[in-house]
């Protein structure tokens, strides 16, 4: 296996480290739920012992811990946090061609829950810090290793709850967490993701109110399940407002070479027409793009107050994902749900079901510039476009605790492209190419050296 820029000795090396760790880590079950990430704490603790090096467990529950490792400099500077989260979301076996947590390596990959979600990470980080140690911790600052439980799904115990309890352990300059790093090839080049903040969420139920009464004879109207259908199609139909401030300008452009298209995407009045065009040319582009014009709605369970098939129920409950742009809250999706309801003669309430405001951290950086120059040396000829993420990661809950912190999703591939890596992500037959996972940890290494000069 070849990386650009590194010797070849190292690069074997890496491989065999890392593949070893993220081994040992599928073989730990940490589905979330229950997660039960503190057998993964100790595993990581005891590895890094044998290497001299003492991290901590710090968290509760205790089942539910999280491991910290600082890493000193030489000389001063700033902090870097290298984050992964240790929990993995549940796996079927049955789906599987491979066991999940047998941590079987074939075919180049390693296959297994959390190889690409994110215990590749996890892996490599350490891998990293690792080496950092080893080679006389010839940098300025401070490197934080964090494997952090409860990401998947309840997110109390881990990153939030580092930040809320122990700021003084991961409080830091810079965060590099998972998210971004994927990449597309257009036109022969590697287009890679740089993912520098994320959208929030403010999902939301709207309950409708309906006549209860036997069903033997038709309700024309007031009939809530009917009333509901209306609503869940109105939701559907309705194109929120266009916000342009977070859309990636030159990711559009990289991706969709008709020039026209092009710029009535990048204009707020056009870009809804726009985007419908361009679901019908290349809808996977269009499904990249769309997320960053706005609100979405997505009604994800329909669900009836009466379980008997001839009562009419008195409410129907329809739950809506709902993500927003960075920095946009509660109000904004209240009135685009009033908008879009504004037709529908039916009595509902909208009832949110917790909300976190999305954040940002400034791009261009010193980061940024880094993370550049390090992959111009290994990949060269990629490119990179940063944008938001759509999603939410623990990134989030730094940013909102420590403003200063430039943090960013960024966990490099080199091998597989964004078509075969993200569908991999919480499926079945979850798996990493080998020289995916060496690169990760070959770049987190690299990038300590570049940033912390
Ligand atoms: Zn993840």
């Amino acid at each position: 296996m070849e990386i650009a820029g590194v010797d070849a000795k190292v690069v074997a090396e890496v491989e065999k480290e890392v593949v070893d760790l993220l081994v040992d880590l599928i073989k730990v079950d940490t589905s979330n739920p229950p997660g039960n990430e503190t057998e993964t704490a100790r595993l990581l603790d005891a590895w890094f012992r044998a290497r001299g090096l003492e991290g901590q467990i710090v968290g509760e529950p205790a089942h539910r811990q999280n491991f910290i490792l600082r890493l000193e400099g030489t000389r001063p500077g700033p902090t870097l946090l290298l984050l992964a989260h240790m929990d993995v979301v549940p796996a079927e076996p049955a789906s599987w061609s491979e066991p999940p947590f047998g941590g079987v390596v074939k075919d180049d990959h390693v296959w297994g829950r959390g190889a690409g979600d994110i215990k590749n990470l996890v892996a490599a980080h350490a891998v990293a810090v690792a080496r950092l140690a080893a080679s006389g911790r010839d940098f300025a600052g401070t490197v934080i290793y964090a494997a952090t439980a409860d990401e998947e799904e309840g997110t109390d115990c881990g990153a939030r709850w580092l930040v809320q309890n122990r700021p003084d352990l991961v409080r830091s300059d810079f965060l590099l967490n998972e998210g971004g790093g994927e990449f597309q090839m257009v036109r022969g080049e590697r287009v890679y993701e740089l993912l520098t903040g994320e959208k929030g969420t403010a999902q939301f139920r709207i309950i409708v109110h309906g006549e209860a009464g036997h069903a033997s004879v038709p309700l024309h109207k007031g009939n809530a399940v009917v009333d509901a259908a209306r609503i869940v199609q109105a939701l559907y139909e309705y194109r929120p407002d266009v916000h342009m401030e977070t859309l990636p300008a030159d990711y559009v452009r990289l991706l969709v070479d008709d020039d026209d298209l092009c710029r009535r995407l990048l204009e707020a009045s056009t870009a809804r027409a726009a985007l419908a065009e361009l679901h019908e040319r290349d809808d996977m582009t269009a499904r990249l793009l769309e997320p960053h014009y706005g609100i979405t709605f997505s009604p994800t369970i329909v669900h009836s107050t009466s379980e008997a098939i001839n009562v009419f129920p008195e409410q129907v409950v329809v739950s809506v994902d709902c993500r927003t742009l960075a920095g946009r809250g509660e109000d904004e999706v209240r009135a685009e749900v009033e908008r879009a309801l504004a037709g529908i003669e039916a009595p509902w309430d909208v009832e949110f079901v917790g909300s976190v405001l999305g954040n940002a951290s400034a791009a261009p950086s010193p980061f940024s510039a880094a993370i550049d120059r390090v992959m111009e040396r290994a990949v060269p000829g990629a490119q990179m476009v940063s944008l938001h993420c759509v999603g939410f990661t623990d990134s989030n809950w730094f940013r909102a605790a420590f403003p200063d912190v430039v943090a960013y999703g960024f966990g490099p591939y080199i091998e597989e492209d964004a078509s075969i890596t993200s569908d991999l992500c919480h499926n079945h037959d979850e798996r990493i190419h080998v020289r995916d996972l060496t690169f990760q940890a070959v770049f987190a290494e690299a990038l300590a050296r570049e940033l912390l000069k």
